[in-house]
């Protein structure tokens, strides 16, 4: 399509139309797994842009993938395998456009890098809360289009929590300024959260106004060694008691998953595990809006009480920022980890908390009796009742020939088993690509014929990001 290609150059000016080169920063997902070819790379600067790129793909029929950092883990931002897909990379809008103290609201265009709003918060005194491993490279826009989760949602909320009012360019083009930042508008539909989590099938978001929060006056990490996943979620009760709205990240890992950790960054010291009959540690930490001092004496009374129910073997409160640090490293070395050890199948499942215990245990001697030798590496966010629920080759065993024969089938069974236990097939990574099928098994038939409504009214070309979430008719 040369017209369409040179339209876009005079839009966005040619340095920022990319067609030829190693783009495969923008085509191929971050696990490099998929690799796809766009007709082209446009990076738009402002919204007038963003619409006026949208408009002309509109006019010319050219499906588009709107991309923030690349980081997702659903196959959502990348381009197929056609060469028709034009890559909508939102990175060069990346001004904080207002801060307003006194509503704690902070704007920022879509393609700011989530590290760089934090700092912003930072800069004024205050915080946003958002926080995932990804945070250095992943942008605003994406943790919007994802509706992103991370580590403080048992405080916070997910990233449709933390957003106020969307700027958005619909299919057709058209801006819908809806940058408010009020924390009450009962209008109408809401909009603003029809777009958050849609993946890019419904607009392009170009800026969002974001919640901000006081920074509290001190905060502490824990980790625990406790003997079941009963006994965890015991713990996460006695936590939300005795640190109320304090209690800011609840992390729960699997004993192989800590074994991974320490057998391939010895350096990083993980507590505890030479000890005996210590299935499960949970990381714990504590936000304290008073001082250091009330902090580590509120953590210590929720230690006790748990000593004494019985429901933690044994604990460390980290002394300094630093040990802290090192704790939460721990925990987000887990991924890494496991890519060391080899090729896996991942899954990011929720359950509703209090039926966890009863969906691993379940879930664990399924796996062991249907494909034995399968390592799981078990870890996440149970504060939210999400788990990262992965699974690894037998030891010794070629995991591409694992992956090959068995991926289909554990995803079957895991799948399953969540769904009887009520959850979610994705809990926080979306459903992207990568997963339209599960959606069509696991929703049911009015959700997606609602679903389905919404696509057809808004984006009635289907052209944005199609394929992605929802098989509509014409890909299916
Ligand atoms: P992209 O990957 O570029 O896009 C993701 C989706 O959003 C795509 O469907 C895309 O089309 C759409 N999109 C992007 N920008 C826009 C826009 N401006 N308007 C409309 N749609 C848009 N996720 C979690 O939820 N919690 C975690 O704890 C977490 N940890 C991670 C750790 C690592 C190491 C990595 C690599 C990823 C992790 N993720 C996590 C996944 C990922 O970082 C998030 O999904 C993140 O929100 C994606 O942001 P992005 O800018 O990279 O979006």
């Amino acid at each position: 399509m040369p017209d369409l290609i040179e339209q876009l150059r005079q839009i966005v000016g040619a340095p920022h139309v990319l067609t030829e080169g190693d783009l495969s920063a923008w085509e191929q997902d971050w696990r490099r797994r998929v690799h796809g070819k766009a007709l082209a790379v446009v990076r738009p600067a402002s919204t007038q842009e963003v619409a006026a790129v949208v408009k002309a793909c509109a006019a010319a029929g050219a499906p588009m993938v709107p991309q923030g950092g690349n980081t997702g883990l659903s196959v959502g931002s990348t381009p197929d395998t056609s060469g028709r897909e034009v890559v909508l990379s939102l990175t060069r809008m990346n001004a904080v456009r207002a801060l307003d103290t006194d509503n704690l609201t902070l704007t920022v265009e879509a393609g700011c890098i989530l590290q760089n709003v934090q700092e912003a918060a930072e800069k004024a005194g205050l915080l946003f809360p958002l926080s995932l491993a990804a945070e250095g490279s992943c942008t605003i826009g994406g943790n919007l289009g994802t509706n992103a989760g991370g580590t403080q949602v048992v405080r916070y909320g997910n990233t449709r929590d933390l957003c106020l009012g969307l700027e958005v360019v619909t299919p057709q083009g058209e801006v819908w300024d809806g940058l408010r930042g009020l924390r009450k508008d009962n209008t109408g539909y809401d909009l603003r959260d029809l777009f958050i989590g849609s993946e890019g099938t419904l607009g392009v978001i170009t800026a969002a106004t974001l919640k901000l929060y006081p920074r509290p006056a001190a905060q502490l990490t824990a980790w625990a060694a406790v003997s079941s996943m009963e006994q965890a979620v015991r713990l996460l009760a006695l936590a939300h008691q005795h640190l109320g709205a304090g209690l800011t990240g609840f992390e729960v890992m699997g004993r192989f998953a800590l074994q991974l950790v320490d057998k391939h960054m010895p350096q990083l010291r993980v507590p505890f595990i030479d000890q005996d009959g210590v299935p499960y540690a949970v990381l714990l930490e504590n936000s304290d809006s008073e001082s250091e001092d009330h902090a580590r004496a509120r953590f210590e009374a929720l230690l006790e009480t748990a000593f004494e129910a019985g429901c933690v073997q044994d604990a460390v409160v980290a002394e300094n920022i630093a040990q802290a640090q090192q704790l939460w490293h721990i925990r987000e070395s887990i991924p890494l980890a496991q890519a060391e050890e080899g090729l896996n199948i991942k899954h990011d499942i929720s359950v509703p908390i209090s039926r966890i215990p009863a969906f691993v245990a379940h879930t664990d001697a399924l796996l062991a009796r249907e494909i034995p030798g399968v390592r799981l590496v078990n870890f996440g966010h149970l504060g939210d009742g999400n788990l990262h629920y992965n699974v690894q080759a037998p030891e010794g065993g070629d995991a591409k020939a694992f992956l090959r024969e068995q991926e289909d089938r554990v995803n079957h069974l895991v799948y399953e088993a969540v769904a009887e236990h009520g959850g979610s097939f994705s809990a926080e990574h979306g459903v992207g690509a990568l997963k339209t099928d599960k959606l069509a098994r696991y929703q049911s038939p009015v959700a997606l014929s609602m679903m389905r409504a919404i696509k057809q009214a808004l984006d009635p070309q289907n052209l944005m990001n199609p394929g992605r979430v929802l098989a509509m008719p014409e890909n299916s």
